[in-house]
């Protein structure tokens, strides 16, 4: 389907009074557009009222498309926030049926998902990374993760190098963090 046209919209999206009915025959203005047919969505007839609620009636646009294909559809028209075709009759209550299924499957989609969390503490987040770990963990796992960094860790395992002091300085900074956010003391 082709994509929906600015430039239409900028010089044209109110008709001018004077465009006369497509319908053979009738004399009244045409103010109301509907698309020709669905694979020339940018090309219009312009209709009276009377005539664009009789070519709605007749046109079931969405006929034989699962809801799958209307909804891209109807994504891809981009009808959401934009003036749409044509003004009045059933293409805007149709087309407002079918929003409203989207928006409902797209709430219930989100419903789904899980709540979003509360944002953690930055003294919390640098804890956790410093022992190595990533949210959300338990109490227990932040006890068993220290007791195998400390013995990693621990200066006398390590000739006493002073960036091994200062590692285990930090994790164990970093334990006494979590042990008073975690709410235990014990260690
Ligand atoms: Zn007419």
């Amino acid at each position: 389907m082709p994509p929906f046209e600015d430039s239409y919209f900028e010089f044209s999206d109110r008709p001018v009074k004077l465009r006369g009915c497509d319908c053979p025959g009738c004399s009244q203005p045409g103010d109301y557009r509907a698309p020709k047919n669905r694979d020339q969505l940018d090309q219009y007839f312009w209709f009276c009222l009377d005539h664009v609620r009789d070519y709605n009636r007749q046109w079931d646009y969405f006929a034989g498309m699962s809801v799958n294909d209307i909804e891209t559809h109807v994504r891809k028209a981009a009808v959401w926030e934009r003036p749409s075709w044509p003004i009045g009759g059933g293409w805007r209550a149709r087309e407002q049926n079918i929003r409203d299924e989207v928006m409902r499957e797209f709430f219930s989609e989100a419903a789904d998902a899980p709540p979003p969390t509360q944002p953690m503490p930055k003294v919390e987040r640098d804890a956790l990374l410093l022992l190595e770990l990533t949210p959300p963990v338990s109490f227990a796992a932040i006890k068993a993760q220290y007791r195998i960094l400390v013995k990693r860790h621990h200066p006398d395992a390590n000739g006493g190098s002073p960036e091994s002091e200062e590692r285990f300085k930090n994790i164990n900074q970093a334990f006494t963090v979590l042990k008073h956010i975690y709410g235990t003391d014990e260690a």
